[in-house]
């Protein structure tokens, strides 16, 4: 069988579609779905674009990302994250998501397997799959804060697994996982020699605590550090992400992939990516802060039942019933647009995005318990 037969429509997509659909008839629809910072790109980081543009720069590039802005990401990564990888072990790719697909791809071979933690992002199966490699989803507890547990992780590896994959801060619960917890992956990592994939793509979005890199706990050689500008500067749309590896030869497989799938990411936006290098992101984390504080105060106000989100700009909680058909009565009935659980693989609950204006996030959240009130 194909792997694409295996793999199922977005489930994200379909409520997003479906919403829009109302809002083009005109309905007052709260969209609750939306995975993107509501934020423009900043003003000076557009502007070196249009520079770009104008100055010509519009042709192929090396096809990992042209040198001045590997140097200004090596720069960012070790000033800002204290992550130390020179602009050789960086391979630039169009997003986060071209990242951790170019990482699957250079490390699996058929059936090899790769473990990962639900709820989690609902790219990464199908990228497994894509890549011919397994998935081997373990279910996290609520209970436990959706954080997986040492004995669930050891009995859910085997001879054929080949990678640990990591996502926080999480999509879809804003989860950002502990010291020891990340300790704990890395041990097994490296005495095992099994490689992580790290996706840190919203490290920047941490409100309560602080956020723990991968880096410098599994051992170099293993690990795949991705991130990208989507979320931390608000360039959902401009498509830069990237990979970076001390491991040599896992990193020339990635720029081989990355040459022969897609050549560089486009030029102009790579002029702005260095930029955001050195462009400041905190108004949007601060602003992120009241909205959580406030959607949060709601959450508890209304009874919801979640694990506390310390970062990324979601909160994920329980719901009555089927989370496919709460999600789709919540948006027929209250026109409020939410993501089911079960799209990440994780039934009887449901994510809200809080990118959006506080007067939403009220006017959701007080339809939300209306429509919980009459169920
Ligand atoms: N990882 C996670 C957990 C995400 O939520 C997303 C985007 N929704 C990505 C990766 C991909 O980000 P990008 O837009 O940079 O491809």
């Amino acid at each position: 069988m194909h792997p694409t037969e295996q793999i199922l429509p977005s489930k994200t997509l379909e409520i997003d579609a479906l919403a829009k659909k109302l809002i083009s008839e005109g309905k007052d629809v709260i969209n609750f779905t939306v995975g993107e910072p509501d934020f423009q790109t900043p003003k000076n980081i557009v502007e070196k674009a249009i520079e770009a543009l104008q100055k010509g720069l519009t042709k192929y590039t090396d096809s990992n990302g042209i040198p001045q802005l590997r140097e200004a990401i090596s720069n960012y990564l070790r000033v800002k994250k204290n992550v130390h990888y020179t602009p050789d072990e960086i391979v630039v790719s169009n997003g986060g998501k071209q990242a951790l697909f170019n990482a699957f791809s250079a490390i699996l071979n058929e059936g090899d397997e790769v473990l990962m933690f639900a709820p989690l992002w609902v790219s990464y199966v199908p990228q497994v799959l894509l890549s011919r490699g397994k998935p081997v989803v373990v279910r996290t507890k609520f209970e436990n804060g959706f954080v997986p547990t040492k004995d669930e992780i050891l009995s859910h590896l085997t001879e054929k697994t080949k990678i640990i994959l990591v996502n926080s801060p999480n999509n879809p619960t804003g989860g950002v996982y502990d010291k020891e917890i990340l300790t704990t992956i890395a041990e097994i990592a490296n005495e095992r020699k099994i490689f992580v994939i790290s996706d840190e793509v919203y490290d920047d979005l941490v409100y309560d605590g602080n956020h723990i890199s991968l880096y410098g706990l599994v051992s170099d050689d293993l690990l795949i550090y991705v991130n990208a500008f989507s979320k931390s500067h608000a360039m959902t749309g401009w498509r830069v992400g990237y990979t970076a590896t001390k491991n040599k030869e896992i990193k020339k497989r990635i720029s081989k992939i990355q040459s022969h799938v897609s050549s560089n990411i486009n030029t102009p936006a790579q002029y702005a990516a260095i930029e955001a290098c050195r462009t400041d992101n905190t108004y949007m984390i601060d602003e992120f802060k009241k909205r959580r504080a406030f959607i949060l105060a709601k959450a508890r106000e209304y009874g919801l039942e979640y694990v506390e989100p310390k970062g990324a700009f979601y909160l994920f909680f329980k719901v009555p019933g089927d989370d496919e058909q709460f999600c789709k009565k919540l948006l027929e009935k209250k026109l409020v647009a939410t993501v089911p659980g079960s799209a990440f693989e994780m039934p009887g609950f449901v994510r809200i995005s809080f990118a959006t204006s506080i007067d939403k996030i009220e006017e959701g959240m007080k339809r939300i318990k209306e429509f919980l009130e009459n169920i």
